[in-house]
């Protein structure tokens, strides 16, 4: 028997995939190397766009999901000139996205899926290989002796192989270090992002707490995990000058960042999504921003075909096109931040400080980017 389309990966994308997918007639199977539910301890606390919040209302997984709103953010430099600070009510919008930890996001989105009886689930089955023919692809199970056959395969299995062909792999040496910190006074909803000469500093409103994203070196990193709570705490308060205070930290938890991605993140049959099409660095929190952009379209496109084969080339050429700037404004801005803001040469610096000043000085521009981060590149159209 031959699936419409096969998910692989039942993290956070493939999830959204299935959801995005049901009631359109389809027969969907997921696949996962783990159990069901196993995404649900991920530590991770991740920021959503205000589209990604629309999207995951429509997808029926956000009335379940805690979430704390992102009201301001305060954008600045260490050691240096320039800042900007921007408002949710200034734009007309009540919050500038989420703050969610990506373990409940993943919970809501399962939950959400229940026991769809459309959806063949397929758990602890890790796929070993894939070989795409003219009518169907045939997906290889380890241990199992029956492939599983599908006119679609969306790969979302969180990684990219570094040797596969068309993959473009930059490593930033850095490690992101992440802890929940807790604030003496309220933090109001306001976020931080404090670009310092090791990489960016991120404090992200979560409950009563802070959401600590600290990006350096893989050494200095390895010193700041290391380093007791007390010492820690007097490290993230220096390199915000003091704007904020915290009297109590969570153990830290290291990640190691790089830009991973394929060129072009369709094949015979074969769709990517999410960290298996692009590895981000996490500085402008679009990661998954962007996957559940891709979801939303990829399950257009497939319904667009109508009953037809869903794996057909043009369905596929059709999402790619529509996908394609958005996904290489997302990379390339991504790309730069993570670059740009991660060193302490004096004429970057000058040029980041004035940047942050005409940011300041024109609200449309300010409007601009904001709305970027909320929207993506539709937001410029
Ligand atoms: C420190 C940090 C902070 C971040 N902050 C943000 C943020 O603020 N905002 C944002 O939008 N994004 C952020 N991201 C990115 C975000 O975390 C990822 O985009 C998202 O988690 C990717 O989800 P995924 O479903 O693609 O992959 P995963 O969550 O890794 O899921 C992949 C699934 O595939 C399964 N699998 C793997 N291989 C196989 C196989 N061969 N066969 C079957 N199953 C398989 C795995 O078991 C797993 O369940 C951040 C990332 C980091 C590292």
């Amino acid at each position: 028997m031959t699936h419409d389309v096969l998910i692989v990966g039942a993290g956070p994308v493939g999830t959204a995939l299935a959801l995005a997918l049901r009631h359109r007639g389809l027969d969907v199977a997921m696949v996962d190397s783990r159990v069901r539910g196993a995404s649900g301890g991920d530590p991770r606390v991740l920021a959503l766009s205000l589209g990604s919040c629309h999207t995951l209302r429509r997808l029926g997984a956000w009335g379940a999901l805690d979430s704390t709103p992102i009201r301001h953010i305060h954008v600045s430099q260490e050691a240096a000139f320039g800042r900007t600070l921007i408002d949710a009510a200034e734009l007309g919008v009540d919050a500038l996205g989420h703050v969610v930890r990506a373990g409940d996001l993943a919970r809501a989105l399962d939950g959400a899926l229940g026991d769809d009886d459309g959806l063949t689930m397929i758990e602890g089955s890790r796929v070993a290989s894939l070989e795409a023919g003219d009518d169907d692809v045939v997906v290889g199970l380890d241990g199992e002796r029956t492939a599983v056959r599908a006119r679609l395969v969306a790969c979302a299995e969180g990684g990219i192989d570094e040797s596969a062909p068309d993959v473009v792999s930059r490593d930033y040496h850095q490690h992101a270090v992440i802890t929940l910190a807790t604030p003496e006074r309220p933090h109001e909803n306001r976020a931080f992002e404090r670009f310092t000469a090791g990489g960016p500093l991120a404090l992200l409103p979560f409950g009563s707490r802070y959401a600590v994203v600290h990006t350096a070196s893989p050494d200095t990193a390895e010193h700041l995990a290391a380093l007791d709570d007390v010492e820690y705490m007097a490290e993230v308060e220096r390199r915000l000058a003091g704007r904020v205070r915290l009297t109590r930290v969570e153990p830290r938890l290291r990640f190691p960042l790089m830009l991973r991605y394929r060129r072009v993140p369709v094949g015979a049959r074969t769709v990517w999504l999410g960290n298996a099409a692009q590895t981000l660095h996490p500085v402008a929190g679009q990661g998954f921003n962007l996957a559940l952009r891709d979801v939303w379209a990829l399950a257009t496109a497939i319904s667009e075909n109508g009953a037809r084969d869903v794996g057909e080339a043009p369905v596929l050429a059709r999402y790619a096109r529509a996908r394609r700037m958005d996904r290489r404004a997302t990379i390339g801005v991504t790309d730069a931040l993570a670059r740009l803001f991660s060193n302490d040469i004096g004429p970057l610096a000058a040029l980041r400080g004035a940047g942050l000043l005409t940011l300041d000085a024109c609200p449309p521009l300010r409007g601009l980017l904001a709305r970027t981060m909320m929207f993506g590149a539709r937001a410029w159209s």
